[in-house]
């Protein structure tokens, strides 16, 4: 029985592993569900999976939560001090990391330090510190397992191999709802339109870094760190099906890939029972009654985040932390109709121009330069 501490219960990611848990019962268990702010899901989360703890990042919700959960025998913890602390707990085995952005990396490097396997899903957390995470990952011999559907696939292509044979890493992506539009048309998106991904269903602001391809560069760097692959080495194709969900070319020449319907929960699963495999009911990807299967170049002129992206690592330090901060500011004024589509890329690549470089960054100074970007991209709007 592995013991789960699930971070962004109420999310796509978090509902998703439940469902699992809910396939699972003789194997998973949930210790803890931490939430944001969506308080109603948490409530109906808990009383299904009984939780030892319940904890919600808005401390303002506390009171409502704790009053909602009296009849259960578990604790209520508010706060994102809680949550940092909440992932150390002994019986916890694995941290389920699935925050939305920059908040999921304390917690992370907390469960990391705790020695808890991580499944990650939150690439925020090696955008912004992927040194740090990964030195700390060694020095704890913590696993990190990718939830990531590419990443599960290029991990799954490797099971077996050595990583030093890796030549080159194909990293897919769908090219998200504006594949086909030309500059003018993308100039007047609105946040409708860029919600209506067409093969994912995902939150909010990942949805909108998939229509601009910032998921896609920030996938880049995740790959970056969590197979040792400098990003010269990766290779985004655009594959509008979403069925090959990326692959590793060896320096034979072979080229090993995973395929399947797109479905988070196999990834997630993958994560949580690696290295076995469990049956599932997941829907199957049938080869017969896919016409075609195809992979396009990606147009950095329409898509100037991939290019922000590899620039971010080729300049290195604190500079990806930057672009990651600029982003969340950017994409959610985007949503919030502050900001054009188009102009997202200018604020970004405008912060990474303004804020103090560090080249080797502390937590504290990526803590600093998360604030400072903040304050630029906001100026910028
Ligand atoms: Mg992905």
């Amino acid at each position: 029985m592995k013991e789960l501490a699930i971070l962004g219960s109420t999310g796509s990611i978090g509902t998703q592993t439940l469902d699992v848990v809910r396939t699972y019962p003789d194997r998973y268990q949930v210790y803890a569900l931490c939430a944001h702010r969506s308080i109603d899901l948490l409530v109906q989360q808990a009383k299904e999976f009984h939780p030892e703890v319940v904890c919600i990042a808005d401390e303002s919700l506390y009171e409502p939560l704790k009053e909602r959960l009296s009849a259960l025998d578990c604790k209520v913890w508010a706060g994102t001090d809680a949550i940092a602390e909440v992932v150390t707990m002994p019986s916890i085995d694995i941290v389920v990391a699935a925050m939305v952005g920059y908040a999921g990396l304390r917690p992370t490097i907390e469960a990391i330090k705790a020695g808890k396997t991580i499944a990650l899903a939150n690439k925020e957390t090696l955008v912004v510190a992927g040194e740090i995470i990964c030195d700390l990952a060694i020095k704890h011999h913590t696993p990190i397992l990718p939830v990531d559907s590419e990443h599960s696939a290029i991990f799954q292509s490797l099971v077996g191999e050595d990583r030093s044979e890796i030549e080159k890493i194909l990293l897919t992506a769908s090219g998200g709802p504006f594949r086909t539009f030309s500059l003018e048309k993308m100039r007047t998106v609105t946040a409708a339109d860029a919600l209506k991904h067409p093969n994912w269903e995902m939150g909010a602001k990942i949805t909108i870094d998939s229509a601009s391809m910032m998921n896609k560069g920030f996938e880049v760097i995740e790959a970056k760190w969590l197979f040792g692959v400098p990003v010269e080495k990766i290779q985004v194709l655009v594959h509008p099906q979403s069925i090959v969900h990326s692959a590793v070319q060896f320096t034979d020449g072979a080229i090993k890939a995973q395929l399947g319907a797109p479905d988070m929960r196999l990834p997630i699963q993958y994560a949580l029972s690696f290295p076995e495999r469990l049956a599932s009911e997941f829907p199957r990807a049938d080869l017969f009654a896919l016409k075609d299967l195809t992979f396009e170049e990606p147009d950095l002129a329409r898509f100037p985040n991939l290019g922000l992206a590899y620039e971010a690592m080729r300049r290195g330090g604190n500079i990806p932390c930057v672009l990651n901060a600029a982003n969340e500011v950017a994409n959610l004024a985007f949503r919030e109709g502050r900001c054009g589509f188009l102009q997202m890329s200018d604020v970004i690549a405008e912060t990474m121009n303004k804020a103090a470089f560090i080249p080797k960054p502390t937590y504290e100074n990526y803590v600093e330069t998360d604030k400072e970007a903040r304050q630029i991209a906001e100026s910028l709007l």
